[in-house]
């Protein structure tokens, strides 16, 4: 049964959501990820201030942030709830969704990097093995049409 819950669960991250990566590992509760970020807004990372400006009336979690860096990129903010000595969210219970399911893989597919000490990590769903056989099968279909 859990073998039958574990390829469904594959087909539906790799065909439906069309993901290439998996997140595994946990939270270690580092706060890193608070001190260091970059906001995606649609299908970019925010670059001026004046579109953060603009965010900031959409929605509050906006206001919890500050530009601290400008880099290639875009802005990069770092969070006030983040208890300067503890390193841990003052807000917990009014945190972002980003926040909840940090790190994603399209942050990790625009470049953006995750803190070297965070708990989580990203792997290729299919192997290098299967990505090569799939490639080598297309071939051979398309030669014989
Ligand atoms: S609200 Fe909390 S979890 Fe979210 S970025 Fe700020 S400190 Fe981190
Ligand atoms: S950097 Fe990673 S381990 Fe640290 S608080 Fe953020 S998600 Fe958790």
């Amino acid at each position: 049964m859990k073998k039958l819950y574990e390829k469904f669960k594959r087909f539906f991250v790799l065909k439906i959501l069309r993901k290439k990566y998996q997140r595994v590992g946990k939270c270690k509760a580092c706060g890193k990820c608070c001190k260091n970020i970059h906001i995606k807004h649609y299908d970019h990372l925010i670059k001026d201030e004046e579109e953060f400006e603009n965010l900031k009336k959409l929605h509050y979690f906006f206001n919890f942030l500050e530009v601290i860096e400008k880099s290639d990129m875009g802005l990069v903010f770092a969070c006030t709830k983040l208890h300067p000595e503890t390193g841990k969210c003052t807000a917990y219970n009014k945190r972002a969704i980003l926040c909840r399911t940090y790190p994603q893989e399209e942050i990790f597919m625009l470049g953006g990097i995750i803190a070297e000490e965070c708990g989580f990590s990203f792997t290729p769903i299919e192997t290098f093995e299967e990505v090569f056989a799939n490639v080598k099968k297309k071939k051979v279909k398309k030669g014989n049409n």
